[in-house]
């Protein structure tokens, strides 16, 4: 199914990639691969809405990148290696309610204090399980004794645990746990 053009009402549609140069602070950042459509006839490159959605992810990313920060997948990949909804994330991390998915859509860009407080908590054995311990929750994952530590991708540790019964308890009994 080919578009029509509404600027020419002649040619049609295809997709189509462009680079732009964005401001970042005193920085200019090159961003290739943005989505748009190119006419065929009269050259009008329209960006439809969810190509502007996933152009400003990749914008987000390079900005990520350029101050050394996690991307918005990253942010992703180190939630869910520590086995959290988004919800309970923010609860742990701060950021406000929706900080997560708006981190990892690429709405909001994470803050310097909100992305090493990330990296300490994948990286630095113990963090993570102070952290629920701070913010009241038990913690979803705990380091297994035996677990080694690989930062194959750079961003930080993983283990593989099963989720256990043992290891999900209810925040009543870990208070119990914590109090004994
Ligand atoms: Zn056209």
């Amino acid at each position: 199914m080919s578009l029509q053009c509404d600027e020419c009402g002649i040619g049609s549609l295809s997709p189509a990639v462009w680079e732009g140069v964005f401001r970042h602070g005193d920085a200019s950042i090159k961003v290739t691969g943005l989505e748009c459509h190119r006419c065929s006839h009269c050259g009008a490159d329209p960006v439809f809405t969810d190509q502007i959605r996933r152009n400003q992810a990749r914008i987000a990313d390079a900005k990520r990148a350029h101050d050394g920060l996690l991307t918005g997948e990253q942010v992703r990949g180190v939630r869910e290696s520590l086995k959290l909804s988004q919800q309970l994330a923010a609860q742990i991390f701060g950021g406000g309610a929706n900080a997560f998915s708006k981190y990892e859509r690429g709405d909001v860009i994470q803050s310097i204090a909100m992305d090493r407080l990330l990296k300490v908590a994948v990286r630095v054995p113990g963090a993570f399980e102070q952290l629920c311990s701070l913010a009241g929750v038990p913690p979803t994952i705990q380091k297994p004794a035996d677990a080694t530590y690989e930062t194959a991708d750079g961003i930080g540790v993983r283990w593989e645990q099963p989720l256990s019964k043992a290891t999900v308890v209810s925040i009543e009994d870990y208070r119990e746990q914590r109090r004994a």
